[in-house]
């Protein structure tokens, strides 16, 4: 139905958009995600994520713990405070699965999360799910990877 509103009864506005730098992948049009989430631990941890990224050909990208602490730009960050994702394949790296963060991502086609936590929330949504050490697990799937 038709709505008129008196815009300056609208309590929100858009102050400024920001252009994604150059560079940015657009991960909400990527085919293959692997996130790093807050369980890598530090900065330097990234790097075995994007590694995985790189051998099955997909994207790094991010839950909020991340971007927040500033290890990646909210460019690369998945949840509805940023991006809505569908990628073919979603591979979660210590994402506990907050609900901000599921509701972004769970159209993905298939969604394989490793946690340590056999109770953590994206292990509800994964079509499969790792329980055990990220830093144990990932370079087991980048052997695999590279050898696919
Ligand atoms: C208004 C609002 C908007 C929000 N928007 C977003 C959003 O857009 N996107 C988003 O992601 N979040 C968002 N959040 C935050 C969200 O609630 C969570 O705090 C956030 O998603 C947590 O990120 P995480 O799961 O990566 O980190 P953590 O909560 O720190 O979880 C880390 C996970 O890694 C696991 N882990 C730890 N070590 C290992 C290991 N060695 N091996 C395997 N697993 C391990 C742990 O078991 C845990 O499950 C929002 C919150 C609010 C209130």
């Amino acid at each position: 139905m038709p709505v008129s509103v008196d815009s300056s009864a609208l309590k929100t506005a858009t102050l400024e958009v920001i252009k994604a730098a150059a560079g940015v992948i657009d991960i909400t049009k990527a085919n293959i995600l692997v996130l790093a989430g807050g369980g890598i631990g530090s900065r330097e941890n990234l790097s075995l994520v994007q590694e995985l990224a790189e051998a099955s050909r997909g994207s790094i990208s991010c839950s909020r713990s991340v971007a927040d602490i500033g290890w990646l730009t909210s460019e690369y960050q998945v949840g509805i405070s940023a991006n809505y994702v569908t990628s073919n394949i979603y591979i979660a790296c210590g994402i506990s699965g907050a609900s901000q963060h599921v509701t972004a991502m769970r159209d993905s086609g298939l969604i394989i999360a490793v946690n340590k936590d056999a109770n953590a929330p994206i292990l509800w949504v994964a079509h499969y799910g790792i329980v055990s050490d990220l830093f144990e697990v990932v370079p087991a799937l980048i052997k695999k990877a590279r050898e696919q």
